[in-house]
């Protein structure tokens, strides 16, 4: 049982104790209160993500004794001195940008996401693994009525799928092929669905064929690349011309292949797959070729959010059947299923609303 959270002066939270290669430990800790501006939130759920993975494994960059978690829902409990526009109670998200400087040439290009001094929740400063948790008030974005809080704990990874298409549009009637079928994957092809491309085709491999059922439950066509050879599937479904826009989301050096084999003269590729440490062979003179335009992008726009939060408003796709919620106490079973990809996105739950385990439905046996 957590303590009573009107009177709590502490709180468990789930942190990388120090830097280097650290088992977590859920702790308690002191409850968070809130600087002139920024406002403390109970955490609803909060999901997992290939990031967290990294920061456990020390390949990604933490400011450690920190409470891990980037990607969280919850209700605000307590505001800053100087908060205004936002009550007690309201149901938000949170852009995890907090900290970017607001004066270097990227934040004064709107592009604070991508400024070097910013330290997010869960790697910089505490995040969202956690009852509560304090964060910025201009990064809040409000939760719609009709958007439950599953479907909430999942816009930030659907804003890292919507700055990629503000990056590189969807074509409308076009052909779109995503590479990938994690988080980011499903999500990237159900949004190209929902914004009007004409064919949309989710790539993966044997590893992820519990993911490819999940996604193609869900109306996408999905195909095995160890069945097919993409780039000729690709050319062939396509009348010859080969796919307007691939979304890249594996960071793999045989899905990048064949994802520019894939292309159209002239398409596009959009490259959101982070790779390992080492360099990864790609085909320069294919890509080329086919004239490609191919972008990177890092990260959630702010504009990307508040666009998020109208699709599933509006109930373009139902994103929910992506989490497996687990409680905060069950968080080691959710990290292995994360890291085996028993599931697609491993969500935790602080409030000790969810019953362990029964709320789990793996979509592939670990391996
Ligand atoms: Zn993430
Ligand atoms: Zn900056």
């Amino acid at each position: 049982m957590s303590a009573d959270p009107k009177t709590a002066q502490t709180m468990r939270a789930l942190r990388k104790p120090a830097r280097g290669v650290h088992a977590l430990v859920l702790e308690r800790v002191p409850t968070p209160r809130p600087r002139p501006g920024w406002v403390v939130l109970d955490v609803r759920l909060a999901g997992i993500c290939g990031t967290d993975l990294h920061i456990v494994a020390d390949e990604f960059a933490s400011w450690p004794p920190v409470t891990l978690g980037h990607e969280f829902t919850g209700t605000i409990r307590e505001l800053g001195d100087g908060v205004a526009g936002w009550t007690v109670g309201q149901r938000v998200v949170c852009e995890p940008h907090s900290l970017a400087c607001g004066r270097c040439h990227l934040c004064r290009r709107g592009l604070a996401h991508l400024c070097s001094e910013k330290r997010s929740p869960g790697w910089g400063i505490d995040g969202g693994f956690a009852e509560q948790v304090t964060v910025p008030a201009d990064l809040l974005h409000r939760v719609p009525e009709t958007v439950d809080d599953v479907a909430a704990g999942l816009v930030e990874p659907l804003s890292i799928v919507i700055t990629a298409f503000e990056r590189t549009p969807v074509p409308p009637g076009g052909t779109v092929l995503v590479l990938g079928p994690g988080p980011i994957g499903i999500l990237a092809a159900l949004t190209a669905t929902a914004v009007g491309a004409g064919q949309v085709v989710l790539v993966g491999r044997p590893s992820s064929a519990g993911r490819l059922a999940l996604a193609a439950d869900l109306g996408v066509e999905v195909w095995d690349s160890s069945r097919c050879d993409v780039p000729d599937t690709a050319y062939a479904r396509t009348g010859g011309r080969g796919m307007d826009l691939v979304v890249e989301t594996s960071g793999a050096a045989e899905a990048i292949a064949e994802g520019i084999g894939a292309l159209r003269r002239q398409g596009r590729m959009c490259v959101l797959g982070v790779p390992g440490p080492e360099p990864i062979r790609v085909p320069w003179g294919l890509a080329m070729n086919r004239a490609a335009d191919i972008a990177f992008s890092l990260s959630s726009s702010w504009s990307s959010w508040d666009a998020a939060l109208a699709l599933l408003a509006r109930g373009a796709f139902d994103p929910r059947p992506l989490a497996s919620v687990f409680a905060l106490t069950e968080w080691e079973q959710a990290f292995a299923a994360t890291r085996t990809r028993a599931v697609v996105k491993a969500m935790l739950d602080p409030t000790d609303n969810t019953t362990p385990s029964k709320a789990v439905t793996p979509v592939a046996p670990p391996t």
